[in-house]
């Protein structure tokens, strides 16, 4: 198997596997009782809580558990119907977990605008700036993209919004074990986070926020995660992102290196095969490992089936159905022409690739682009 999708999703590293299934075999005991078996499971979790906050930057006390990315982001926009103020500011490169959401919102009462993003997929800091309003509550603006990688300057958006009484939340899913992330420092109100990104499991994931009271319960029943988050927590998966965060920030620096050899490699190697390639996304302000490459002349649907026949495992941000092809919508927020969007694939590497797994990876492609 030749895995080069990391970017939707990560294999479990081996330590947690094995951390899980003792926690689910042995530590079975619910964590609100009271007795030794669910005080044991309680302290699993505040261990997670504090490996977690360890890992970036904050205090364990503003951090609760939800079931993942997409959980943690609704929260956050959800909140926002307890604001005194009714409009949200993003962009138009955000995961669906915002994008759609703040669609939905608008039968609620929240309105928002979106932000351009420029052809390398940075969000103009000009035109946030004009759309902010009297009534904007939040900006939502992720820390780095899911297809393209590149990183947005969180840290400049939360001075420009901080300086008008507005919330910011960032969408760092992608990021935990590819880039140093201090959240104090780049100063968030909210912060989402999901284990299956880092080597953790499906299913939990993470929401900081800086003060309590501007968030609320998205889903409502027992008084878990200081009320925040109803639900019996699931220990093992808690547990097992909390390891899965303290070994994604160890030895960071040497992980960045190794991504960003395998990338160099990659692009090396493709140059020599089939220099017509193009790269989408910013050149330097981007997450290590993560390459979107446009392959001029070939439909993504068609390199991916024939990819997927030698066991190679990327992917495309077009939307396939019926035959039918549908250009990514944030690359066309770079304004990609239609043409290149659909010949596009995302390589996302991981710190276990290796350069054999890229020469196999440049051999099959070779086979491809310089059959016909
Ligand atoms: N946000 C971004 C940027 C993502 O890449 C993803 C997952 O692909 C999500 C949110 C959703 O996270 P989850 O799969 O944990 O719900």
């Amino acid at each position: 198997m030749y895995y080069f999708d990391h970017s939707a999703t990560t294999p479990l590293h081996p330590d947690v596997v094995e951390l899980m299934h003792n926690i689910q075999k042995y530590k079975f005991g619910n964590p609100s009782s009271t007795h030794k078996k669910g005080r044991e499971a309680k302290l699993i979790i505040e261990n997670s809580r504090n490996q977690i906050a360890h890992a970036i930057g904050v205090s364990s006390k503003n951090i609760i558990f939800t079931s993942g990315g997409t959980e943690s982001n609704n929260q956050v926009l959800w909140s926002m119907l307890g604001n005194k103020k009714s409009h949200i500011l993003s962009n138009y490169i955000e995961h669906p977990a915002v994008l759609n959401v703040l669609q939905y919102l608008k039968n609620y009462g929240i309105d928002h605008d979106l932000v351009s993003v420029d052809n390398n997929g940075l969000i103009s800091i000009q035109e946030l700036k004009s759309k902010i309003k009297k009534d904007t509550a939040l900006i939502s603006v992720m820390l780095a993209n899911n297809e393209i990688g590149t990183i947005q300057p969180v840290e400049e958006i939360v001075k420009i919004a901080h300086g008008k009484g507005i919330l910011v939340h960032s969408d760092a899913v992608q990021c935990l074990g590819k880039m140093h992330i201090n959240v104090d420092k780049i100063g968030a109100d909210f912060f989402s986070l999901s284990a299956h990104k880092f080597y953790g499991p499906k299913g939990v994931g993470i929401l900081y926020f800086k003060n309590r009271k501007l968030l609320s319960s998205f889903i409502i029943g027992g008084s878990q995660e200081k009320n925040l988050r109803a639900g019996t927590e699931d220990t093992a998966s808690i547990a097992g992102m909390g390891l899965a965060a303290e070994i994604a920030v160890k030895n960071l620096s040497q992980k960045v290196k190794t991504l960003v050899k395998i990338e160099k490699e990659f692009l090396n190697r493709l140059k020599a095969i089939y220099p017509k390639f193009i790269i989408n996304g910013h050149k330097e302000r981007k997450l290590p490992g993560v390459l979107s490459v446009s392959f001029p002349d070939f439909r993504s649907d068609f390199l991916m089936a024939k990819l997927d026949r030698e066991n190679i495992y990327v992917s495309n941000g077009a939307a396939c159905g019926s035959g039918d092809i549908k250009p990514s919508k944030i690359l066309k927020a770079l304004s990609l022409k239609d043409e290149i969007n659909i010949s596009t694939l995302r390589f996302s590497f991981g710190v276990t690739n290796t350069i054999d797994e890229i020469q196999y990876l440049i051999n099959v492609l070779n086979k491809i682009l310089n059959q016909r």
